[in-house]
This record gives structure tokens, C-alpha cells and sequence, in this order.
């Protein structure tokens, strides 16, 4: 065999599996066919979060005046900010590939397909492995509607040429409210327009709520209950189910992903896939062929880069590292970076009262810097605590500064923190964090507790 370990996708999942594999010794092969780094590095989490971090300056710099600063902006950049991406971007493909090298991993630039179980083919050239890795992600999916060729998905967002004046999102996922905060934060007129009651669906219902208020506050025209059932006018108009239409200069398609197996020819490797085209694995992420392994978004588990990541190492540790060991996609904590961001681990109060009775508690509060600025924009912190064992089975937040808070709350929760010790805790004042540590009074209780014995 050519390879010891042949990994297709230069993604999160597939970069990381690859270069600890060679690190191991193992003689490693990695095929990618657009970009080093995958959808987190270029079309996903690094450029999105700059484009947030584009649009929350400016409400910043609003901000700014009701502490004294007598600041004016002359608008944005839209050009400017793309070509600064461009060029950050630019140089972590540059790492990435460079991270394969060093480690020893032969790479390839060419898609890659199977022709047998052990036998690739790699951009024309024919090459053989014990082991196969598929690695190769995921990518939107629009909706059929007529028109629908007119639309642009999340791929499409980070080059547009020109700042749509006017945008509607389609969607209400995580992607969806992130891109309504971007767009309408530098200026669109923005149009969001989702199925559900209220945005996020699987999230907290007291998050989802509160996250409905804040886009509304922040101009974010919300179309609740109803979905588009065509595109008219060269793109330009939206016509929704309840037989309005909205006049934009964008429709954007937030509606989804599917795994990327197309094209990959696995019928000729006899791997199966489910219904949505993503490739089932056992807890060691084989595939129903035993030396056939996939990772990360093509699995369709739980899609994070650090999932990705995570699983990627854990493979190359297993099989060349003598250090098996698996992925728990348990108390895994998660961002939405919309506007104030959003940020969550383990079980939501819905959740929890499905499993026994839990003890919610929960504060609503205008942060510090918004007594000044005179925004109207409240953060909310909630925890959700299992009433038998006082074990916190959940934290959420929306307002400034979640990601960056839940990541060490996330530590304790998958230590198994009781609600005891974070009243034991001592808060670090005046911050934000310290209500996670001085929720005193219940706000309810859900859920039943098993009958005694
Ligand atoms: C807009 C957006 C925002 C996101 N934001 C976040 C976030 O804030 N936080 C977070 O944790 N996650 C975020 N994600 C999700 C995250 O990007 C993915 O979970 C992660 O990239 C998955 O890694 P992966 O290695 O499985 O796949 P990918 O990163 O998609 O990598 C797969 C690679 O395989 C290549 N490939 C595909 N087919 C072949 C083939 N036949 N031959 C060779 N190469 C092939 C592709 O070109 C791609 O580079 C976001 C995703 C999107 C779309």
C-alpha cells in the first residue's frame, strides 16, 4: 500500500487527523480540493466572526458618545473589510498547508474519489491505503422555489462584490441571525424571514425569545411563521407564503446544510450513507467498513469545528498513537455570534423537564455599559439544575461577552459543578459572569421528579 492512513479533506476534521497521524510516523496522504483549512478557515467561522466584529464597531462607536467620546463615522467599507479578510485568510491556508508539510503529510491540491475500498483516485492519479479517512464536510442548501437560482448561500457571502442596500435572510438557524446582525449592523435594511414562532429552534426557549427581542431592537425586520414561495423580479423581490412580497436587493438562502458524498464515488468502497446523504460511524468513527473512517460534518453529528477537530485528533491518537479514545458530543458547549452574541452547554430547561425535575433559574438585566449608552438591550443568564442531584445540567446566555464566559462554565458543567459550588464561588465584580454565580432565587420549577420507590 502506498499509505498508512489517507485522509480526503484539508478541513478542521481532516488537517487535524492528518498531521497527528504523521506526527505518530504513520505515512500519511491528504487530498484537498479548494482550500486548506476547509469551511471554518474560509467560508465559515474566522470570516463570519470578522464581518461580526465589523458590525458591532459601529454600534460601538455610537455607543462610544454616551461616555463622552463626540466620535462620527463616515459610513463603511464594504470593500475594505473583504479585502482584509481576504488577506488574514490568505495567510491561515498559508499555516495550515505548512502545518501538513512540517508534520510530514504528503499532500495533494485534487479531489479525490474512491475506486475500490483501498484505492483512490486523487486528481488522475491512482493510490492506495490501509486506512481511509473521509473528511470532506458539507455545503448549503438552498430551497426550490422558482427563482431560487437567483439567491446566494452562506458560500457566496463572503466575496459579494457589492453591500445590498436592501437584504432579505431566509432561515433561522444560527448562520441566519448571525447574518441579519451583520447585515443590518453596517447598514442593510434586513429582512428576516423563518418558519418557526421565534428564531433558533433546539435553543432555550427563554434565549430564543430574548434573541427574537434583541434583533428587533438592533432594526432586524422580523417575518415570523411564514416562508418565501418564490423569487420575482431578476432577484429582486421576495414572495412570501402569506402572499406579501418584499423588494430587496439580496435574497439569501440560510436554510441549511448536507454532507458533502457526492462524487465521491462510495458505492465502489461499499460505504453506506443515511437519508440525508451523511455517513453514519461507530463511537471509533468507523463507517460500516471497518478501515473506512469519517469525520466531522460529513457525519452530520454535531457540526463544530472543535467537534471536528476533537475527532480528527482522537482518531490519529487511536489508530497511530496508541491512546484509543473516543468523542463525547455530551455538555458540549456552543456560540451563536448574532448580535448580542449567544452561548450555551448541556440541557435546555425543555430538555431537562423531559428527564426529571429540574430547578430553573434565571436574571434579565441591562448590562453595565448599556446605563450609558442609553441602548436598550438586556442580557439574559439562566441555569438549569438538576433538583435531586443539585447538579447544574445547563447554562445559557445572550448578551456581550457569552462565548467568552460560557467556555470556563462549560469546564465546571463537564466536571459535574453542583449548584452548590457555584454559590460557593466567588464572583469577580462588576462583570457580567458574576450572575452565574449569585442566581439566589428560583425562578421555577419543571419537569416531574421520579416517584419514590
Ligand atoms: C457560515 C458558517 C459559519 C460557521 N461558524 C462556526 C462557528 O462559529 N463555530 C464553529 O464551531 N463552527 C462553525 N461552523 C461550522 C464549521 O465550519 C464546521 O463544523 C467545520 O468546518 C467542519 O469541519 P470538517 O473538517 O468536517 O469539514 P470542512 O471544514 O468543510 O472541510 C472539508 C474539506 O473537504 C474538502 N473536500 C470535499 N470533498 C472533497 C474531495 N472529494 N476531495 C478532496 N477534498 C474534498 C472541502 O473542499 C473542504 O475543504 C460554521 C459553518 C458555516 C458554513
Amino acid at each position: 500500500m502506498d499509505y498508512d492512513l489517507f485522509v480526503i479533506g484539508g478541513g478542521s476534521a481532516g488537517v487535524r487527523c492528518a498531521r497527528i497521524a504523521a506526527g505518530h510516523g504513520a505515512r500519511v496522504g491528504v487530498a484537498e480540493a479548494r482550500f486548506w483549512g476547509g469551511t471554518c478557515v474560509n467560508i465559515g467561522c474566522v470570516p463570519k466572526k470578522f464581518m461580526v466584529m465589523a458590525a458591532e464597531y459601529g454600534a460601538t462607536a455610537a455607543d462610544a458618545r454616551g461616555f463622552g467620546w463626540d466620535v462620527t463615522t463616515q459610513g463603511h467599507d464594504w470593500a475594505a473589510l473583504i479585502a482584509a479578510k481576504d488577506k488574514e485568510i490568505s495567510r491561515l491556508n498559508g499555516i495550515y498547508k505548512r502545518l501538513l508539510d512540517t508534520a510530514g503529510a504528503k499532500i495533494f491540491e485534487a479531489r479525490a474519489s474512491f475506486i475500490d475500498a483501498h484505492t483512490l483516485d486523487v486528481g488522475g492519479e491512482r493510490l492506495t491505503a490501509e486506512r481511509i479517512v473521509i473528511a470532506t464536510g458539507g455545503h448549503p442548501t438552498g430551497l426550490n422555489i422558482p427563482g431560487a437560482e437567483h439567491a446566494i448561500v452562506s458560500d457566496d457571502v463572503f466575496a459579494l462584490p457589492h453591500f445590498p442596500r436592501r437584504i432579505a435572510i431566509v432561515g433561522s438557524g444560527y448562520i441566519a441571525v448571525e447574518f441579519a446582525g451583520v447585515f443590518a449592523g453596517l447598514g442593510a435594511e434586513t429582512h428576516l424571514i423563518y418558519r418557526q414562532p421565534v428564531p433558533l429552534r433546539g435553543f432555550d426557549q427563554d434565549i430564543r425569545e430574548a434573541l427574537a427581542e434583541a434583533l428587533a431592537g438592533n432594526g432586524v425586520l422580523l417575518h415570523p411563521g411564514t416562508l418565501p414561495t418564490a423569487i420575482e423580479n431578476n432577484g429582486k423581490r421576495l414572495v412570501l407564503a402569506d402572499g406579501t412580497a418584499l423588494d430587496v436587493d439580496l435574497v439569501f438562502f440560510a436554510t441549511g446544510r448536507a454532507a458533502n458524498t457526492r462524487g465521491l464515488n462510495l458505492e465502489a468502497a461499499g460505504v453506506a450513507t443515511g437519508t440525508k446523504g451523511e455517513i453514519p460511524i461507530s463511537a471509533d468513527f468507523a463507517t460500516n467498513v471497518p478501515h473506512i473512517y469519517a469525520l466531522g460534518d460529513v457525519t452530520d453529528q454535531l457540526n463544530l469545528t472543535p467537534v471536528a477537530t476533537a475527532q480528527g485528533h482522537a482518531l490519529a491518537d487511536t489508530l497511530f498513537g496508541n491512546r484509543p479514545r473516543g468523542v463525547s458530543l455530551q455538555n458540549v458547549p456552543s456560540a451563536v455570534f448574532s448580535i448580542p452574541p449567544i452561548a450555551t452547554v448541556g440541557l435546555t430547561e425543555e430538555q431537562a423537564a423531559k428527564r426529571g425535575e429540574a430547578t430553573i433559574f434565571v436574571s434579565r438585566f441591562t448590562p453595565m455599559r448599556h446605563a450609558l449608552t442609553g441602548r436598550v438591550r438586556k442580557s439574559l443568564m439562566k441555569l438549569v439544575v438538576d433538583t435531586a442531584s443539585d447538579k447544574v445540567i445547563g447554562a445559557h446566555m445572550l448578551g456581550e461577552d457569552a462565548p467568552e464566559i460560557m467556555q470556563g462554565l462549560a469546564v465546571a458543567i463537564v466536571a459535574g459543578a453542583t449548584k452548590a459550588a457555584f454559590d460557593a464561588t466567588i464572583g469577580i465584580h462588576p462583570t457580567a459572569a458574576e450572575e452565574f454565580v449569585t442566581l439566589r432565587t428560583q425562578t421555577r420549577l419543571v419537569g416531574t421528579a421520579p416517584a419514590a420507590e
